[in-house]
């Protein structure tokens, strides 16, 4: 078994106005059976129907249009992903991949599904997923749900790196997953 911890960015806009988001970075951390930190993955994506990111993106996310324009689209970049997941996760002995995706929260698997959808991908792969925040609120006896954020702030973990780039997020969100490893409660 494997953790990958994951954590994407997506195109956005101030207003809505009804456009949909589309992922421009995966970033995710592997990390091991003995809560070893495995490997990282970090590529960005080129969104297929507003592939000109917008100020109030590039602003929140530090993402800017030079970083995704020659970056390859969510079909190709999905496959590297799940190629890395497997490279992982495969058992040596069985030759399976058995792996769990851990984000804080639900929306990164809805991120994924909405994209795979919009490119007529399978979906199943989505299925073994927890949310952390949720788990994190339960383990605390939170009133409601915190972001990662005030989460380390709470754990007096420094964030690292940039917050909302996708890598960064996942590299903070990892070292939350790490001081309660025992204690995360994994799918059946
Ligand atoms: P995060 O993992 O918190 O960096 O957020 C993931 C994605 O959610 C971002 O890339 C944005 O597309 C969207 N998002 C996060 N925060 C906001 C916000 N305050 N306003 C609009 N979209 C947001
Ligand atoms: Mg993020």
């Amino acid at each position: 078994m494997v953790y990958i911890i994951v954590d994407l960015e997506a195109t956005c806009w101030e207003k809505r106005e009804n456009r949909p988001n589309e992922i421009i970075e995966i970033g995710a951390v592997a990390i091991n059976e003995q809560g070893e930190w495995v490997d990282e993955f970090d590529e960005f994506v080129k969104p297929k129907i507003h592939p000109v990111l917008s100020d109030f993106c590039i602003n929140l996310t530090s993402i800017n249009q030079g970083m995704i324009e020659d970056a390859r689209g969510f079909p190709e970049v999905l496959q590297s992903f799940q190629n890395w997941i497997a490279s992982c996760s495969s058992n040596e002995n069985k030759n399976e991949s058995k792996y769990v995706l851990c984000s804080w929260g639900h929306y990164d698997r809805v991120q994924f599904k909405n994209d795979c959808v919009l490119h007529e991908l399978d979906t199943h792969w989505l299925e073994s997923h927890i949310s952390l925040k949720h788990q994190y609120g339960e383990l605390k006896n939170l009133r409601r749900p915190i972001g990662m954020k005030a989460a380390l702030k709470r754990e007096g973990i420094k964030l690292e790196g940039v917050h909302h780039r996708g890598i960064d997020d996942a590299r903070n969100i990892a070292k939350i997953f790490l001081t309660y490893f025992e204690f995360w409660t994994m799918p059946e």
